[in-house]
């Protein structure tokens, strides 16, 4: 079940949004960006933030998995890649959420043998309690508790994810 409150009401989400748009802009402004959207849970964040950042960027998609329910494989598999050739450019990768750390470390190292100028990771949740891997964020929405939590993209089984917040998800009894 999902519970009561919000964790991130609708207002909150979009107010971070914007303001990791404001500094994406000013940060990439003159270069050469190539924003990926990590499907499938960053879909809802992805098309918020690339619709405020106001400098002309290419946007491509990298569909992969590492969980099963509420749990990770530890093992990620790309499902189907990005068709972008980054070499020479800049590459900001766009998660739902760092939680172990696997996957945007898997993807960094993915994407790095393709010779981008830069990689640098937006991610709109930071489960830092739950790190296994050393990853550097760049651009962090919010940090959250040690809990699972689901809606704006996030799911469980493939649900919740059309809510427009975020809350957290108890397996009911
Ligand atoms: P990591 O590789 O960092 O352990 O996990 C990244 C992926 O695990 C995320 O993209 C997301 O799909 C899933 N994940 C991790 N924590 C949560 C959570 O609290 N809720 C949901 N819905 N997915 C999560």
């Amino acid at each position: 079940m999902v519970t009561g409150k919000p964790l991130f009401s609708v207002d909150q989400i979009q107010k971070r949004v914007r303001e990791l748009a404001d500094r994406i802009t000013r940060d990439y402004e003159g270069t050469d960006l190539v924003a990926v959207c990590i499907l499938s849970g960053a879909f809802m964040f992805f098309s918020d933030l690339v619709r405020n950042i106001r400098i002309p960027i290419k946007v491509d998609f990298v569909t992969c998995s590492s969980y099963v329910k509420t749990d990770t494989t530890g093992e990620v598999t790309v499902h189907s890649d990005i068709r972008e050739d980054i070499k020479g450019k800049h590459v900001l990768l766009v998660e739902d959420i760092a939680d172990t750390g696997i996957t945007l470390n898997f993807l960094r190292e993915h994407y790095s043998q393709r010779g981008p100028e830069g990689i640098k990771i937006c991610t709109l949740l930071d489960k830092k309690a739950r790190r296994a891997v050393d990853i550097p964020i760049d651009y962090s929405g919010f940090d959250i508790p040690n809990e699972y939590v689901v809606g704006y993209g996030l799911d469980y089984s493939n649900r919740f994810r059309n809510l427009p917040y975020i809350s957290v998800f108890k397996k009911s009894v």
